[in-house]
């Protein structure tokens, strides 16, 4: 499945995102159909390999080492424990495995762990990602050829409203990297966040830039920000669930072959939203207890959310499948 180029304009963008709602979740669900398969999710799971004391500003953040959190900073954890924690995900039925750390960029001395963690869950038939900041072009090399899957990169929100919240490095800085990772032949995940004081025309601006990468990025994590203690949007107003529904859906329109993936801020959903959110298109979840370090909802929670909505796991054999009929 490949991702389509296009080429969107913040107008076009806004207009699709403004129209009446069910006109709106029809055309994504529309989309979605000929897409995906409607009833199928994908599920990732996600572990922090080091946490706190990062270098950066980023204002919703509690590992920013600027914020004045109280998370304090670990060390990158030992390669066997990361693999240990890929094997459980894998039994527990996640085809993706994502692994985060709290950098401004890997250094060196890093990388040779960070190849042994990609070599390692590759090795245990999973889906490889992660997350490490920005990358130059040799780290890039050496995570490809260990065989990276997915690189996560967000570009948080528009370029507009990016200084508000970060100013320890531009979007540009963000727009490097996510090139260079694509270049390499690395499946680029990129997206954002809703709820740090942006305007409506910010969110779909945020998309108009992932749209218009060509390609669009194969995976979309739309946040929900769960503001946190001690950040400078610790006291940031809710975000309204209907303009996050519709969100979802433009993103599903305009990035018709993508993952859109509901990431933090789902345990502040009701399952209505959660089923609203995958009517409008949203195809692949986080699993697990926490998210770097927000909370995410228990799965058997989730299993009982898929019960009730008649949603299956998509599994790596499934993938395969629809990947041969292509
Ligand atoms: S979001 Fe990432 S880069 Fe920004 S402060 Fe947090 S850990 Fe650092």
């Amino acid at each position: 499945m490949s991702t389509t180029a296009s080429t969107w304009t913040s107008q076009a963008a806004k207009s699709l995102y403004d129209m009446p709602l069910m006109d709106l979740l029809f055309r994504a669900q529309s989309v979605h159909r000929e897409n995906f398969d409607p009833n199928q999710i994908q599920t990732s799971r996600l572990l922090s390999i080091k946490t706190g004391g990062c270098a950066e500003d980023c204002a919703y953040c509690s590992q920013s080492a600027r914020n004045g959190s109280q998370l304090s900073a670990s060390k990158m954890i030992e390669v066997e424990r990361v693999l240990s924690a890929a094997r459980k995900a894998r039994d527990g039925g996640a085809t993706r495995f994502c692994m985060g750390a709290a950098w401004r960029e890997p250094k060196e001395r890093d990388m040779d762990a960070l190849v042994a963690m990609v070599e390692g869950v590759r090795g245990l038939g999973m889906e490889t990602c992660m997350t490490l900041g920005m990358l130059d072009d040799s780290q890039v090399i050496r995570l490809r050829d260990a065989g990276l899957d997915y690189y996560n990169h967000n570009i948080d929100t528009s370029e507009r409203y990016y200084p508000e919240v970060i100013t320890t490095r531009s979007f540009a800085d963000r727009i490097d990297t996510l090139n260079r990772v694509k270049e390499a032949g690395i499946k680029v995940c990129s997206g954002g966040i809703l709820g740090m004081g942006e305007h409506a025309q910010d969110r779909v601006d945020m998309l108009v830039t992932l749209a218009n990468l060509n390609p669009a990025p194969d995976s979309v994590p739309i946040n929900m920000l769960m503001p946190q203690a001690d950040t400078p949007l610790a006291e940031a107003k809710p975000v309204d669930p209907i303009d996050f529904v519709r969100l979802i859906a433009t993103a599903r329109i305009m990035m018709p072959a993508s993952y859109v993936r509901l990431s933090a801020g789902r345990s502040e959903m009701s399952d209505e939203m959660q089923a609203l959110c995958f009517l409008a298109g949203a195809n692949s979840i986080f699993v697990g207890e926490t998210l770097l370090t927000a909370e995410n909802p228990e799965e058997d929670k989730d299993a009982v959310l898929f019960a009730k909505l008649g949603l299956r796991a998509e599994t790596m054999a499934g993938r395969c499948e629809t990947k041969a009929a292509e």
